[in-house]
């Protein structure tokens, strides 16, 4: 039998042309290939700077550590994420609030985080981590008018949204991870999200003070600045001032995004294709997609299903293997257990107990989606 995943990468013969030329060339890492691949992604996205890492954990790890995340921290987040989104606070030592979601959309609920933020004295929380779930765009621009007003920092995880967009107050198209309003955004480059790198990450911002620190920090805290360095003594000196991690990309994973991101928006067209597909043959049921928005960017297309559970068994007998995003974090035993907090995110649970995803990806066939779709109402009916 044919298995239909839900998320897979594609590679073309560019692809592996792009890998091959890497691997002749005298750098497989720390070469041309890094700079040229975060210069393209941050043009592609419209933000300032970009500074590739390993993959998206550590692009959130990273991202904390810039921002100043440590002990006595308290930070928010929604449940409805990947465990990362969360961990990289508590790599730092900092706490994690949960609070919840808008069900429409499955985002974070705007109106829930200021209730939140605004019920505790100032300086309780310090930042906000909104995660563009499944490619829907975060609207940041009120996100970033509550951290001005509560002294906070925005942290967006848009691994979801490479290429998503929303229309903000003034009438002007945001990209999803541009930094008009947060001041970090991050992305992965695993193979079931938009651009495939086997494993890799970036961070993009607008502000030039978090660009140098995330460099220093990407590569153990290294400083080779002469005039940095208080006892130069040579070509060769180096100083470390700070304690940072080697979550450095190589060449040969940077020569393959570079290549990906080429198809970037083709590939998005299409997931909005297949997208509407969804749609329209859901319509009038037997299942509810969840919420969308014209920006969409759709790593995932999420459906909210009676009987999930039989439904995602019976897809699998036939060779779809549907998905569940996600888990909610504050669930998972390592914060249900080890965290003293009891967290009131019953919209989250709610979205979790009906939520699947269903195959989307830009190789998908109109077949393999018409098998799908059959497969769904056929165990309705
Ligand atoms: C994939 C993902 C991550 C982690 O990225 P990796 O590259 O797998 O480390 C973090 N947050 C979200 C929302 C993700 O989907």
């Amino acid at each position: 039998m044919k298995i239909i995943p839900y998320g897979k990468q594609s590679i073309t013969e560019a692809d592996i042309a792009a890998v091959t030329e890497a691997l002749q060339a005298d750098f497989l890492t720390g070469g041309p290939r890094i700079a040229a691949f975060e210069e393209a992604f941050a043009g592609y996205i419209g933000a300032r700077y970009a500074v590739a890492v390993a993959n998206g954990t550590a692009a959130l790890h990273l991202s904390a550590m810039a921002l100043g995340v440590g002990p006595g921290h308290r930070v928010l987040t929604t449940p409805m994420t990947f465990s990362a989104s969360a961990n990289c606070v508590r790599y730092c030592g900092g706490e994690i609030d949960f609070a919840d979601i808008d069900p429409a959309t499955g985002l974070l609920d705007f109106t829930a985080v200021r209730n939140l933020v605004e019920s505790f004295p100032p300086g309780y929380y310090q930042g906000i981590i909104p995660v563009d779930y499944a490619g829907y765009p975060v609207d940041m621009e009120p996100f970033r008018a509550l951290a001005d007003e509560h002294d906070l920092w925005l942290l967006e995880d848009a691994c979801h949204a490479p290429g998503a967009s929303y229309v903000d107050s003034k009438g002007q198209k945001q990209r999803s991870g541009n930094g008009a309003f947060a001041d970090l955004a991050i992305f992965s480059f695993h193979p079931v999200k938009h651009i495939a790198c086997g494993e890799g990450g970036m961070i993009t911002t607008n502000r030039k003070d978090l660009y140098e620190k995330l460099l220093l920090l990407r590569n153990h805290g290294l400083e080779r600045d002469p005039a940095k360095i208080p006892n130069y003594d040579g070509g060769w000196s180096y100083d470390l001032q700070e304690l940072g991690y080697n979550y450095r990309l190589t060449d040969i994973q940077a020569a393959l995004g570079l290549s990906q991101l080429q198809r970037a928006e083709e590939n998005l067209a299409r997931r909005r294709a297949i997208a509407a597909r969804y749609d329209a043959a859901f319509a009038a049921g037997p299942v509810r997609p969840l919420g969308s928005s014209e920006g969409h960017a759709f790593h995932l297309y999420v459906i909210l299903a009676e009987a999930r559970k039989a439904l995602y068994e019976y897809l699998r007998s036939k060779g779809i293997f549907a998905q569940v995003h996600y888990i909610p974090v504050h669930t998972l035993s390592y914060y249900h257990l080890s965290l003293p907090e009891v967290w009131n995110v019953p919209l989250s649970e709610a979205h979790y107990a009906q939520c699947l995803s269903l195959p989307m990806y830009p190789t998908l066939t109109e077949e393999e989606q018409d098998y799908v779709i059959e497969a769904i109402r056929a165990f309705y009916s």
